[in-house]
């Protein structure tokens, strides 16, 4: 029987390509193995942490806040002074987060760098996207896992002190999603005596390029003439120190979002001692990008989102309660009050995610279908936060002028969506794709027996898989089976046996299930929300109080509402159709959201000066408007004092024609 079985799964099984298996075998798993196996360790989630919610150490404060002072909240780029701007950045230790000490860097915890960019990102987003790209995936992070001691020793100080600016580019006019598919070429060519790569470059959208003086590449190395000695080629990263912009003479404006962006074009010639890591890592470049983008995609745009996402919601908090119309505060209006309790849960939701998250990478792990989920669940939640905190702040919010903190934070959000993976493709094919073949306990090792054509390996992961798969359907259909007793906990509990049994049917499509991205899409939001379920309770056990916990239970639910609504939308067009009766039973009875709820919350948040500290905290908000607001509500509303401040408050920016 299991050699039919055998053969049949072979046949469904979908073809992986080469740097499908590298993407797959790059970063480890966390609590999504939980989560595709149906149950969650509740002794592993709840297990005593070294609080990590620390404050920055008030040097950092200083820092940051001199920078912050210096640099103002306008767009930094295009500006004359753009290079020297950066290298003081640099020579303060804002390029050094992820370099170790002993090559002069400053080496944080993810914590520390997610809450300086939090902090950076709230007040001037430019800027953070400016610190964060040398921060995370480019020439620093590359050299520290792959470079040769030499290339250690030379770059990476200069790196830490800003005296070199890196780039990195990937993305040309005809390689953006399928980042290697079309990529440069470099070709190795024989030069009088000596062994050079002739590289054409042509690449776009390349963060920093136009300010930077030390451009990391990735290329299609091809050697025809056989010319080096270890006979290798293939998708290659090699650097370019580039004082005299030869090759980045053009940048672009992306939104008019202000921070450097551009082009690198031309012919170089490079030795091959400039491959990172030498030449024993030509061939090696995917496998090091996928490597190290399993960490840095959970860390620098999630802690962008929550800056932006805590600035606005914290603002428009205050100004629902300033801004009056018939007479009354908007704020008493349902239909605004609706719109900001869903900014709220949002912020919660990204607020506790990011926190979650950090605690897993600073424990050592690098899961990469939570680091993708992460990327997608709070760019995507920010943008969502920002659209409702528009519509509130109206008017306001779409006039530029010194009042509008709005237009900043909507030009970045497209960017954080489009790049490290476009949101659509990291929902359409990652987040769910890769979870099922690398998450899933069974599916890779029975993908692993297959190719190695290993019958007992396979046996014995195809037994597990049926056992796990039997006793999750047999427990979700006994109505006895005890859960939580809190009721938001119990859904998310009843919400990941689901989604376990779920997913293996959605396994039996096989291969197909990569042009059937409706489903898989789906997928990826239900697997999503119930990892963003388990950051709230994780939260609200480590950090708990009685206020949050009423936040938290309606976040869950908030979280569950469109989580069981998308479980039953792929039951309704599952594709098996002998199958299908079998999902019926785990279908969901559509629960409606307590709209007399939100009232309740709308009063917690209102009273409860901690959530306004905790958002006050992580942001920068001197000389801003949300300052002024802050004040504003201390203040005695019937004193002239009172009515001044509330009417440059409510100004909107004004320009002679
Ligand atoms: C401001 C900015 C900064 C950037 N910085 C850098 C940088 O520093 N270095 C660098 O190398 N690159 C950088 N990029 C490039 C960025 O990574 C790419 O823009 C991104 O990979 C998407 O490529 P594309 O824009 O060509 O879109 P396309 O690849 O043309 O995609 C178009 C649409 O199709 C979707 N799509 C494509 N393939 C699939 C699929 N298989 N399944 C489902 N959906 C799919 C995409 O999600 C997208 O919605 C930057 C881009 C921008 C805009």
């Amino acid at each position: 029987m299991y050699k039919y079985i055998f053969s049949r799964v072979k046949n469904i099984i979908p073809k992986i390509s080469e740097t499908e298996i590298i993407a797959l075998k790059s970063g480890g798993t966390s609590y999504d193995r939980e989560i595709f196996k149906g149950a969650m360790d509740w002794n592993k989630l709840f297990k005593p942490i070294v609080k990590n919610e620390i404050n920055l150490s008030t040097q950092m404060e200083n820092k940051i806040n001199e920078l912050l002072g210096k640099l103002g909240s306008n767009p930094i780029y295009p500006n004359p002074n753009i290079k020297e701007t950066m290298r003081w950045i640099g020579s303060n230790g804002f390029l050094s987060m992820i370099i170790n000490k002993e090559y002069g860097g400053n080496r944080l915890t993810i914590e520390e760098q997610s809450n300086i960019l939090t902090k950076i990102s709230s007040y001037n987003p430019s800027l953070g996207v400016a610190i964060m790209v040398p921060n995370s995936l480019g020439p620093a992070e590359l050299l520290q896992h792959y470079g040769t001691d030499e290339q250690k020793k030379y770059f990476l100080p200069k790196l830490a002190n800003g005296t070199f600016i890196p780039c990195f580019g990937l993305t040309g006019p005809n390689n953006g999603s399928d980042a290697v598919g079309q990529i440069d070429e470099g070709i190795v060519v024989k030069s009088g005596d000596k062994i050079k790569i002739k590289v054409s470059l042509n690449k776009r959208y390349i963060t920093l390029a136009p300010v930077s003086n030390l451009l990391g590449i990735a290329f299609k190395l091809n050697d025809p003439n056989k010319l080096l000695t270890n006979g290798r080629s293939g998708i290659t990263l090699a650097l370019i120190p580039s004082e005299s912009n030869t090759l980045n003479k053009t940048y672009h404006n992306p939104n008019n979002a202000g921070f450097p962006n551009g082009t690198i074009k031309g012919t170089v010639d490079i030795d091959p001692e400039q491959v990172i890591g030498g030449p024993d890592k030509i061939g090696e470049g995917w496998k090091m990008l996928m490597e190290c983008l399993a960490v840095g995609r959970g860390v620098s745009l999630p802690a962008s989102a929550n800056g932006s996402s805590k600035f606005i919601t914290q603002s428009i908090r205050n100004y629902i309660q300033i801004r009056k119309q018939f007479g009354m505060e908007i704020g008493n209006m349902e239909a605004v009050r609706e719109k900001f309790i869903d900014m709220y849960i949002n912020t919660w939701i990204i607020h506790t995610s990011v926190k979650f998250t950090n605690h897993i990478l600073d424990s050592g792990s690098t899961p990469s279908v939570l680091t993708a989920i992460m990327k997608q669940q709070t760019t995507e939640r920010a943008r969502s936060i920002l659209n409702n905190g528009m519509d509130i702040y109206s008017g306001s919010g779409i006039c530029i002028g010194e009042n509008n903190f709005f237009t900043k934070f909507y030009n970045s959000a497209p960017i954080g969506i489009t790049v490290e993976g476009s949101n659509t493709l990291t929902r359409g094919l990652i987040i769910f794709g890769q979870g099922l073949n690398k998450s899933h306990p069974y599916i890779f090792p029975i993908f692993q027996s297959i190719q190695d054509n290993n019958l007992n390996n396979f046996k014995e992961n195809f037994n597990s898989l049926i056992i796990d798969f039997v006793k999750n359907y047999l427990r979700v259909l006994n109505p006895l089976a005890s859960y939580n007793k809190d009721k938001s906990i119990e859904r998310l509990e009843i919400a990941t046996l689901k989604f376990s049994i779920l997913s293996n049917f959605i396994a039996v499509i096989g291969g197909k299930i990569k042009s059937k991205q409706m489903i898989s899409s789906n997928m990826a939001d239900i697997l999503s929300n119930i990892y963003l379920g388990y950051s709230l309770v994780w939260y609200n056990h480590h950090f708990s109080s009685k206020s949050n916990e009423f936040l938290t239970q309606e976040s869950i639910n908030y979280l569950m509402d469109e989580l069981e609504y998308k479980m039953n939308l792929i039951i309704s067009n599952y594709p098996i159709t002998v199958f299908k009766p079998l999902l019926y039973p785990i279908k969901n009875n559509i629960k409606y959201a307590n709209l007399e709820n939100k009232n309740k919350l709308y009063k917690v948040i209102l009273e409860n000066k901690e959530f306004s500290n905790l958002f006050t905290n992580d942001i920068y908000y001197t000389n801003t408007v949300l300052e002024k607001m802050e004040k504003l509500l201390k203040m005695d509303k019937n004193s002239l004092e009172y009515k001044t401040l509330y009417q440059d408050i409510i100004s909107v920016g004004e320009f002679k024609i």
